[in-house]
């Protein structure tokens, strides 16, 4: 089942509200109101993208299936509350995973990855095709030519 822009950000403010969260959050004094986004897509393989702890964006297209677009949202916002924490670490490492463990204490181990399902690999097909096939362009000049007298 697919999930709309407004589910997918009232989903997002409620993890914010969840006490666990919430405290993890307040550890610092700094404000956290990260911008967030429905973007076409982050790219091939990013359903989702965070930038520091200031913005995060989401892929359209995991939004046709909502439990892998609700997976990708904790996913962002445990690399936002790492930049707000200023918690360092790789971008995935152990650090990262223990705040993904807070945000979803029995879904961190699938919230590591999103999941391709048939819906996600349909919307995914239309912006990169499959291999060998060439997408249209949209707006084609190959009419054009350039006269040099
Ligand atoms: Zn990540």
């Amino acid at each position: 089942m697919a999930i709309t822009p407004e589910a997918l950000f009232k989903y997002f403010t409620s993890l914010l509200e969840q006490p666990k969260i919430k405290e993890m959050i307040q550890r610092v004094k700094r404000k956290f109101h990260p911008v967030f986004s429905i973007v076409p897509t982050c790219g091939k393989w990013y359903g989702g993208m965070c930038y520091g702890a200031a913005k995060i964006e989401i892929s359209s297209w995991v939004l046709k299936d909502a439990k892998v677009a609700r997976g990708v949202v904790r996913h962002e916002l445990a690399h936002a509350i790492q930049d707000h924490l200023d918690i360092e670490g790789r971008s995935h490492g152990k650090e990262f995973i223990q705040i993904l463990k807070t945000i979803a204490p029995r879904r961190w181990r699938k919230d590591r990855y999103w999941e391709n399902t048939p819906a996600i690999k349909k919307a995914r097909v239309k912006i990169y095709p499959a291999k060998g096939k060439v997408m249209k362009p949209l707006v084609d000049f190959s009419e054009f030519k350039v006269y040099f007298t």
